[in-house]
């Protein structure tokens, strides 16, 4: 009997979970890494920053993802290296792990675009360390601005500065808005909401530049509506540990500086073909250019389209990591991967979203409930599902974020570790 095809998977995010399901049951012996042991449900890791839900409620162990498969086997490993030729992986430990086929869909990091001061001053969003750091950061801010006598030091420790008018700055800015319409005057009597400035800093002309101008205006009015200050066409200059100045000249004083402004590619991988973004070059079979063992696929991966490359988003990582998994199946791909975009959403606050599903714009409730269903839907885990609906409609129905909770762990150098560029 012919020996089982080795497949190495390395990143059980969107695209790689995706890939490993798909797999599961099959004939392949299937080894799945992340240097985490839980796949990671990003589009809610906002709100586990802003202490409405719980990290464990967007993380589902991927152990226990494929406890029940004959063929698919998760070890935690934070990949080292890729030897193209020797068909081999390199894990932290030094373990080298040989593969027939190998899928990497290692995802995304920061960018800060070489801005070091930038990076070691700000706070990202991609990681839940992240999330919880920043959760942790701005309840801190909350309690040194209540035990501050001075009054521009007490608005300094209270000015929020949000880089990036994506989905995920938006979103960000929206929910805390809402954390401190809670806490403000009533967790911390002697703070005044009016004290409290959000400011969401934009280097485009409008929010939500990958949506539809309409619903990027919808965002901005929505969250001026709230009181947010609405920066575009700025971009930041400097930062350190208490301001930003934009290349305008102005100056923020600010504690809090949260970064969602730039992605990029995070892989392992020496020398190979990169597109301009530096996403991995995969032909129309996502392969990577040049060699037919190796598949590359979601945030890593530059996948050409005729209207440019497919966007760092959680749909395409999917379709693709299916995609992949039938051509492992199969032994070939017939045809060229195709994306079938299904639209994108972003939330803004109680009763205000945008979506653009299929060419059909739906903004306020209607998106609201659309982006409440299509989230719930996609999180991964009854329990999480469960446990979500119960933190939202404890939030709605009572105006309450209960895990107010300042807690901080020892640094994880294998699991905590923020890739800063
Ligand atoms: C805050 C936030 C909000 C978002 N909101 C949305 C949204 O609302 N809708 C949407 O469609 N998309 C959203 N995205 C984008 C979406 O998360 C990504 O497009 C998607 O996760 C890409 O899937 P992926 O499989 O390529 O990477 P990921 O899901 O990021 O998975 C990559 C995996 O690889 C692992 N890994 C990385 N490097 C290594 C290594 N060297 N060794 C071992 N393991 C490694 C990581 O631990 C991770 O588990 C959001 C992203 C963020 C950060």
């Amino acid at each position: 009997m012919a020996e089982p095809k080795r497949v190495v998977i390395v990143g059980g995010g969107f695209g790689g979970l995706a890939c490993a399901r798909a797999l599961d049951g099959t004939d392949a012996a299937v080894t799945l890494l992340d240097r985490h042991n839980y796949h990671l449900f990003t589009p809610l890791l906002y709100q586990v920053a802003t202490a409405l839900l719980d990290p464990s409620d967007i993380a589902f162990p991927l152990r226990r993802a494929f406890r029940k498969s004959p063929n698919v086997r998760f070890r935690q490993a934070t990949v080292t290296g890729v030897d193209l030729d020797a068909r081999t992986v390199r894990t932290h430990a030094g373990d080298e792990i040989g593969y027939d086929t190998l899928v990497l869909a290692t995802g995304g990091t920061n960018n800060y675009f070489g801005n070091a001061p930038l990076a070691e001053h700000s706070i990202g969003m991609k990681t839940l360390p992240e999330a919880m750091r920043l959760r942790n950061h701005v309840l801190s801010c909350l309690e040194e601005a209540e035990q501050t006598r001075e009054a521009d030091e007490r608005r300094t420790w209270l000015t929020f500065v949000v880089v990036g008018g994506g989905p995920t700055g938006v979103e960000y800015a929206g929910a805390l808005d809402e954390l401190l319409d809670l806490v403000v005057g009533r967790d911390y009597p002697s703070l005044k909401r009016s004290d409290a400035r959000i400011v969401l800093v934009e280097g485009l002309d409008r929010l939500l530049g990958a949506f539809h101008p309409k619903l990027g205006r919808y965002a901005e009015e929505t969250l001026r509506r709230f009181g947010i200050e609405v920066r575009t066409q700025a971009l930041v200059e400097k930062a350190d540990d208490s301001s930003v100045t934009l290349r305008s000249g102005e100056t923020i004083h600010a504690r809090t500086i949260v970064w969602s402004a730039g992605v990029r590619p995070s892989d392992p991988l020496n020398g190979a073909p990169r597109a301009r973004s530096k996403r991995l070059e995969a032909d129309e079979y996502l392969r990577l250019r040049g060699r037919d063992e190796v598949f590359v696929i979601g945030d890593a991966a530059s996948v050409a389209t005729p209207k440019g490359e497919l966007p760092m988003l959680s749909p395409p990582a999917m379709q693709e990591g299916r995609y992949v998994a039938r051509a492992i199946n199969t032994g070939r791909s017939t045809k060229p991967f195709h994306y079938l975009d299904k639209g994108t959403m972003a939330t803004i606050g109680r009763h205000a979203a945008v979506a653009d599903v299929r060419g059909v714009k739906l903004k306020g409730i209607l998106g609201w409930l659309a982006w409440l269903f299509v989230h719930i839907y996609y999180l991964i885990g009854f329990r999480n599902r469960v446990a979500v609906l119960a933190s939202w409609g404890w939030n709605y129905f009572l105006r309450d974020r209960p895990i107010r909770l300042i807690v901080r762990g020892d640094p994880d150098p294998l699991a905590d570790e923020i890739d800063r560029g």
